[in-house]
């Protein structure tokens, strides 16, 4: 089984209310693969990123994480919703790294980046704070283990914020625009973490606006509009010769 995609969505709908937001979503994600999400405002991405990690239920379809559904199971009985435990351990799986850090104000950068460890892993407090020290080191934030938010900066929070989705030892990272509520000086900064996450292999759907890193760091990029998926392909091939006309107005109104 060593072949199976990471990440499986297949036809996934979500629907709030009277309002379509996702249409027949199918998508795959290769191990090691780092696929970059584009799209206007309202499209649905983040939506998108939400069902994958189940934080909204699908309308309809299901997501696969390394195989396994998240969300719902098949028993002798029929397809029934996941236990709690069971859909935990399957979110375990996923790091998600959202645009607002959602740091603990209270609490340290380590304190933010082992809480998952000693209170969901249960792992012993001075093993847990051996893995912070490294993860923050990972992140470039060694001098900074001991400092609350409020005395990092935007940059540096991101940093803490990937630092403590990736203690989880997560299969898949997902991004929902990282750096879209950085000051321009601090973006450069996190995506270089990312660029490095994505040189080591880790598995990784981003939903950015970054169209160099998209470029330089994406494998594929996919093209979101309206709740479908407009178009994918190569960086180069989506970049330079898009298909579509909604793909290439878009593309016209950002890279200029
Ligand atoms: P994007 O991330 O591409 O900007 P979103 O996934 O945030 O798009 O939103 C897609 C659409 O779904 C928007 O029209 C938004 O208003 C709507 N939407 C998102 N979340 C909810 C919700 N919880 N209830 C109702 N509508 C929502
Ligand atoms: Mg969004």
């Amino acid at each position: 089984m060593k072949n199976r995609s990471m990440l499986v969505v297949e036809d996934l709908y979500k629907n709030f209310g009277n309002l379509e937001v996702l249409r027949r979503i199918n998508m795959s994600v290769e191990r090691g693969e780092v696929v970059c999400i584009l799209g206007p405002s309202g499209g649905g991405k983040s939506t998108l990123l939400r069902c994958i990690n189940h934080l909204e239920m699908p309308t309809r379809g299901r997501v696969l994480i390394d195989g396994e559904p998240i969300g719902h199971q098949q028993t002798e009985n029929g397809i029934i919703r996941q236990p709690t435990e069971v859909l935990c351990r399957m979110r375990a799986q996923i790091g998600m790294v959202f645009q607002h850090f959602n740091l603990w104000p209270q609490k340290s950068a380590l304190g933010n980046v082992i809480e998952g460890l000693t209170q969901v892993k249960r792992m012993p407090e001075d093993e847990a704070r051996k893995v912070g020290v490294e993860l923050l080191t990972k992140v470039g934030l060694a001098e900074k283990v001991d400092q609350g938010p409020s005395r990092l900066s935007g940059g540096q929070k991101q940093r803490v914020a990937i630092a403590r989705a990736l203690a989880m030892q997560p299969k898949i990272m997902l991004f929902d625009e990282p750096t879209s509520a950085l000051d321009p000086e601090l973006i450069g900064e996190v995506l270089e973490v990312m660029k490095v996450l994505a040189a080591e292999g880790m598995t990784m759907v981003v939903v950015t606006h970054e169209v160099g890193f998209a470029r330089e760091v994406g494998d594929r990029i996919i093209f979101i509009d309206m709740g479908v998926i407009v178009e994918e392909g190569t960086p180069e091939a989506f970049l330079n010769t898009p298909q579509q006309e909604r793909t290439k107005k878009f593309l016209s109104r950002i890279l200029y």
